[in-house]
């Protein structure tokens, strides 16, 4: 065994509990009224697309996130896909989206016969390395460019302000993929109220999930209006008669989903305050571990630290450090595979991808459900 996979192992046993078996990524809990709103679902009746609990999780959403507007949505994906139709994003129209990403973005760009542009990552804080695209749109052809996503990676919100000014200067609009940094803010503001309209997800594995489940957010309560609408088919109702007056999607979350949210989004600020506490404790742990560097948030923004993640200095070592750590009851994994590397992406316009390459090779997540700061 290589010095860094047992100096790892060694740490993270200390504070893991890794005698009860497998300590997971990310793990949901339910301790607190999900089974009572989920029931209130089943007895009711109302579980499908129409309920108290649909409206309710949209206002507390918004309320949590100081967003004018909350749409929730079957899933994260979706919920990207609509704010991408509704940026009026066409076949044959580009989107900057990072190469370094969940599948996720690439492919809610895809389903409207659109082209992921891929660009580059800076290597702090796993963010879109905006100086070098800045640099990088100055030499294009800009002209089928219609939008970008900024992903705010395993919670560390990108530097908006200088985001926002980018697109300006570039006319193109901005959709934020918010999906694994709901809670995080930037000087402040909620990621997903950042740009024009964010996208976010309450997938299982998720900060806070409604075991499938995504939501947009937005300022603009015109866009949300609309994306509401678009969100439930387009139904307009006229003396007892649904007619549909554009194409619409059926993206709506079911109440059921929605009551196990309005619960989840209950223990939130609780749950923010634990992962920042587990991500403290890694933090100083992995500063007397040489050779694998924690990923921190950066010093204009507060992360949710959904899933926290490691740096390693030596690509040659991710093999071991993997196969070892898994091997001793402590889930880790290495960070996604790059757009740029997956058949369907592989030809995408790109601009140099260099740094998103070193990431790829080096950054490996470790586990950071909420619970596991209540034992540090
Ligand atoms: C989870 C995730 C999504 C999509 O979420 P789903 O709810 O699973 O569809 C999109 N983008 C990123 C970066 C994600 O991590």
């Amino acid at each position: 065994m290589t010095v860094l996979a047992g100096k790892i192992i060694d740490e993270l046993s200390k504070i893991l509990p890794v005698k009860d078996g497998m300590v997971a990524l990310h793990e949901p809990r339910f301790a607190g009224n999900e089974l009572k709103y989920v029931s209130d679902c089943v007895t009711s009746g109302w579980v499908s697309s129409v309920g108290a609990y649909v409206d309710r999780f949209e206002e507390e959403l918004a309320k949590y996130t100081g967003a004018a507007r909350a749409i929730s949505t079957v899933n994260g994906t979706a919920a990207l896909h609509l704010c991408l139709y509704a940026a009026g994003v066409r076949a044959g129209d580009e989107v900057l989206i990072p190469n370094l990403t969940f599948v996720a973005t690439a492919n809610a760009v895809a389903y409207l016969g659109a082209i992921p542009h891929l660009i580059d990552a800076e290597t702090e804080h796993l963010g879109i390395d905006i100086p070098k695209l800045d640099e990088y749109l100055s030499k294009i052809d800009r002209s089928r460019i219609k939008a970008i996503v900024p992903m705010h990676t395993f919670g560390h919100p990108v530097d908006m302000d200088a985001l926002n000014a980018l697109a300006k200067k570039y006319g193109i609009i901005v959709v934020e993929d918010a999906a694994e940094s709901l809670g995080s803010t930037y000087k402040g503001k909620h990621a997903g109220t950042l740009g024009w309209v964010g996208a976010t997800s309450f997938n299982g594995n998720k900060t806070i999930t409604t075991g499938g489940g995504g939501a947009i957010i937005t300022n603009d309560a015109e866009a949300g209006k609309k994306l509401k609408h678009i969100s439930t088919t387009a139904r307009v109702i006229e003396n007892f008669e649904f007619t549909h007056d554009e194409l619409g999607f059926n993206y709506r979350m079911p109440n059921i989903n929605a009551a196990l949210g309005v619960a989840q989004l209950e223990s939130m600020p609780a749950y923010i305050e634990k992962k920042r506490k587990l991500a403290a404790v890694y933090e100083k742990l992995f500063a007397n571990i040489e050779g694998a560097k924690f990923v921190k948030e950066p010093s204009f923004a507060k992360s949710n630290y959904w899933l926290n993640a490691i740096l390693l200095e030596n690509p040659a070592e991710r093999a071991e450090v993997l196969s070892r750590t898994n091997a001793a009851n402590i889930m880790t994994r290495p960070i996604w595979r790059l757009m740029s590397e997956l058949p369907m992406y592989k030809d995408c316009p790109k601009m140099n991808l260099e740094n998103s390459y070193y990431l790829a090779g080096r950054v490996i997540n470790i586990p950071s459900s909420p619970f596991l700061a209540e034992t540090n």
